[in-house]
C-alpha cells in the first residue's frame, strides 16, 4: 500500500513539474513570435488583434498582458505641452494617436506635427473648428473634415487616415463625408474625463481603473493630464497594459 502511493505521489509531482514547463514555453514562445498587429474595430471603438494566435492569445492571458491606444484630443496646444507628453510617452516607449483640430495650428506650433511623427506616432484629423459636426450640412461637413485633412496633408505630406469628430458627436452624414477622404472614424471605449475634470487625481483614477484589455482611451491635451500622464502609464503598465497602434489597412484587411 505504502509503495502503490509513493508511485502515485512521483506521478503527481512528473504530471505537475511538465505542466509548469508547458506553461512557461508557451509563455516564452509569444516572446519571440512576430509582433502583434492591430486594427481598429470601428463598431465596439477598441482595437482587435488580426494575427492572433492561440499561442498569442494563451500568453497574453497567463503573462496578464492587456493592450490600449491612448489619444490625445484638440492639440497642438503649444508652450512646450506637445513636447512634455512626448517625453512622457518616450519614457514608456508608447505611440499615440493625436486628434488635432487644424484652426489649433499655427506658425509658433506647426512643427510639433514632425515632431510626433518622428516619434512614431499617428496625426489623426478632428475637424478644422472643433464644431458640432452632426448639425452641420454637407457642404460646411466638407469643410470642416476634407478642409483639415488637406491642410494637415500640406504640413506632413499625407492624409491622415484616422478621424474623430469634435465631442464624440457623429452621424451617417459626418461618417461618409470621413470616409470620402479615405479615413476610418476612430471613438473611444475608456474615458479619462479630462474635458471637464479638472482636478489631476480624478483623471488619474478614471483613466487607470476604467480600461479594459483593447481599450481605447480618451485624453486631451490639457497641463492636468500632463500633470499625471506619467504616473498614468506606469500604473497602466503595472495593470499589464502594452501601449499599441492600429495599423492603418486597406478595406479587405479591415474589422469592421
Ligand atoms: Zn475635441
Amino acid at each position: 500500500m505504502t509503495m502503490f502511493w509513493y508511485a502515485y505521489r512521483s506521478y503527481v509531482a512528473v504530471g505537475g513539474l511538465l505542466l509548469t514547463l508547458f506553461l512557461y514555453a508557451m509563455l516564452l514562445t509569444a516572446h519571440g513570435m512576430e509582433r502583434p498587429q492591430f486594427v481598429l474595430d470601428q463598431a465596439s471603438a477598441s482595437v482587435q488583434h488580426v494575427n492572433s494566435r492561440p499561442w498569442r492569445t494563451a500568453s497574453d492571458f497567463l503573462a496578464g498582458r492587456k493592450y490600449m491606444v491612448l489619444t490625445f484630443d484638440d492639440g497642438p496646444y503649444g508652450y512646450g505641452l506637445d513636447e512634455q507628453i512626448l517625453d512622457i510617452l518616450r519614457k514608456h516607449h508608447a505611440r499615440a494617436v493625436f486628434f488635432l483640430v487644424c484652426s489649433h495650428i499655427n506658425e509658433a506650433n506647426r512643427d510639433v506635427l514632425g515632431k510626433f511623427e518622428r516619434a512614431g506616432n499617428l496625426i489623426g484629423n478632428h475637424s478644422y473648428d472643433h464644431l458640432k459636426l452632426d448639425t452641420l450640412a454637407q457642404p460646411e461637413l466638407e469643410q470642416q473634415i476634407g478642409g483639415c485633412s488637406k491642410r494637415l496633408a500640406e504640413l506632413t505630406g499625407r492624409h491622415p487616415y484616422y478621424f474623430r469628430a469634435p465631442f464624440g458627436a457623429t452621424s451617417p452624414l459626418v461618417a461618409k463625408v470621413a470616409q470620402s477622404y479615405g479615413m476610418k472614424q476612430m471613438l473611444w471605449n475608456a474615458n479619462s474625463q479630462d474635458s471637464w475634470v479638472t482636478k489631476p487625481e480624478q483623471i488619474l483614477q478614471w483613466s487607470t481603473e476604467q480600461p479594459e484589455d483593447q481599450s481605447i482611451l480618451l485624453l486631451h491635451e490639457r497641463p492636468t493630464t500632463v500633470a499625471v500622464l506619467d504616473q498614468m502609464l506606469t500604473q497602466l503598465e503595472q495593470r499589464g497594459f502594452q501601449f499599441v497602434l492600429p495599423d492603418q489597412l486597406s478595406d479587405s484587411s479591415e474589422i469592421n
